[in-house]
């Protein structure tokens, strides 16, 4: 399967910002052997689905229930058409400042792919449970009780390892690191769901930029990126975009 490099807006992006989601696309087109996504805030989905006709939009979140009286929040119907392709779950932020809980995070994977959206689910460890000696178990924990029940096949799930402390830091794991978490996550994909869940693409998150990216792809079992701050311009991007079209990566030092 191609590996998959996905940004994540967060809560930036104007109607001024379109332009920069045409430019990410269109130089995308160079790298065919890429699957590439823009996960942009709901409001301005529609539109960058206009200003990049065949690019893949994707939303950041979604509401666990298909529709209902929950003021204020998007279903993924809506998403749906409003022309998103996939959603992101279990954010750390989402989890972190809006208190959801990995069956909170079960559920909207559940109703995503009920409605049609793919989805990266996310997953990761504090520094403190890092420093404690508990990554692995902590995460494979959370991602154990974060997988939707069933999956009929790979392709629409994505599990995105993304360590809470790497994020927006400047921080990163060791290659070594990343590589026995996404050993982990793998093994626990595939006891629970045999060779779809083997097959579920493993997605590294926090601190991906142009000078990272080649070596943390060349790690066994990592199939791609959650990029958040150098998804924003297509200068940040594309670069990491075409490390992931490097059969292999680079060589690990
Ligand atoms: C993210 O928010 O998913 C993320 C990985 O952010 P950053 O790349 O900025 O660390």
């Amino acid at each position: 399967m191609n590996k998959l490099v996905a940004g994540n807006w967060k809560m930036f992006g104007l109607s001024a910002d379109l332009p920069e989601i045409a430019a990410i696309a269109e130089q995308s087109r160079a790298y065919p052997a890429v699957d590439v996504a823009l996960c942009v805030p709901a409001i301005l989905i529609e539109r960058a689905v206009r200003a990049a006709p065949g690019f893949v939009i994707g939303a950041q979140d979604v509401h666990e229930a298909p529709y209902g009286a929950h003021t204020g929040s998007v279903s993924a119907g809506m998403l749906l058409d409003a022309g998103a392709h996939l959603t992101i779950v279990g954010h750390s932020e989402r989890r972190e400042f809006q208190r959801e809980s990995d069956a909170d995070v079960k559920a909207k994977a559940e109703t995503a792919r009920g409605c049609g959206l793919d989805v990266i689910l996310c997953v990761g460890e504090s520094l403190a449970v890092r420093v404690s000696g508990q990554a692995v178990a902590t995460v494979v924990a959370q991602l154990d009780a974060s997988l939707p029940a069933a999956l009929d096949g790979p392709a629409w799930l994505a599990v995105a390892y993304e360590p809470i402390w790497a994020i927006g830091t400047g921080k990163v794991p060791t290659t070594a690191e990343i590589g026995e978490m996404h050993a982990a996550l793998r093994a626990r994909l595939a006891e629970r769901f045999g060779s779809a869940g083997a097959a579920v693409r493993i997605l590294y998150g926090g601190s991906v930029k142009a000078a990272n990216a080649a070596e943390i792809f060349a790690v066994a079992d990592v199939d791609g990126a959650l990029v958040g701050g150098a998804s924003l311009k297509a200068v940040d991007f594309i670069p990491i975009v075409a490390a992931a079209a490097v059969e292999g990566g680079a060589a690990i030092a």
